[in-house]
């Protein structure tokens, strides 16, 4: 990778999602590191459709045109969760689960489709899944993939966190998603285990 392929404290980086709580996760987990963050929203970048059928296609989908636009390197995060008794659903499709007819999103809505579903199924085995991609403006990008494994409890549980949190349990943890602390979240999540990849990527001396 060339030296302007590398991220330095003091650089400026697009949040390239318009999805507040994972906004509100990758500022928290990039900030240590001296990066001053700037969002899609906040520099009113339009919302990519989600037309690739993996986790690192869409978040590609989301950085390059993020990097281009703004002239700075951009991440992405395309998530979501793959329950195994469903097939891997709703897996990229997390979010259009939440979806009513109108377009408008509603987590209890998925979260109830989930336990719907799984009927009496008794796999309640899932995982999150987290592709990051850091994007550049000449178009070069380098994908990262993170996962946590748990299962599924009901009724949902928790108000601190977003999404499927509630109903989602770790393995081996007694709490869902929704119930710890969201440090502890951040530090075990699928999203944690792709940071750590882009950090022993970006920052292999830690800094
Ligand atoms: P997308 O990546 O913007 O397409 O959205 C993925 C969807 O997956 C989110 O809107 C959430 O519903 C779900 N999701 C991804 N990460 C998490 C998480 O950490 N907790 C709960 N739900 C998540």
């Amino acid at each position: 990778m060339s030296k302007q392929h590398t991220l330095r404290p003091g650089m400026s980086i697009v949040v390239a999602s318009h999805n507040e709580g994972k906004v509100r996760e990758i500022r928290a987990l990039l900030e240590p590191f001296g990066l001053s963050t700037v969002s899609a929203a906040e520099l009113s970048l339009p919302v990519p459709d989600e037309t690739e059928h993996s986790f690192a296609g869409n978040a590609r989908l989301k950085a390059l045109p993020a990097a281009k636009a703004a002239d700075m390197p951009a991440l992405s995060d395309d998530s979501g969760i793959e329950i195994f008794a469903l097939d891997g659903q709703p897996g990229i499709y997390a979010a259009n689960w939440a979806e009513d007819e109108h377009g408008n999103r509603d987590f209890m809505r998925a979260m109830q489709r989930v336990h719907t579903e799984l009927g009496d199924s008794e796999d309640r085995g899932a995982r999150f899944v987290c592709a990051l991609c850091l994007a550049w403006p000449d178009g070069t990008s380098t994908v990262y993939e993170g996962d946590v494994h748990g299962h599924i409890v009901w009724p949902p549980r928790g108000d601190r966190g977003f999404g499927y949190d509630p109903i989602f349990q770790r393995v081996g943890d007694a709490e869902t998603f929704a119930e710890i602390d969201p440090d502890e979240k951040h530090a075990i999540s699928h999203r944690a285990d792709a940071f750590a990849k882009f950090l022993a990527d970006q920052f292999p001396d830690g800094q």
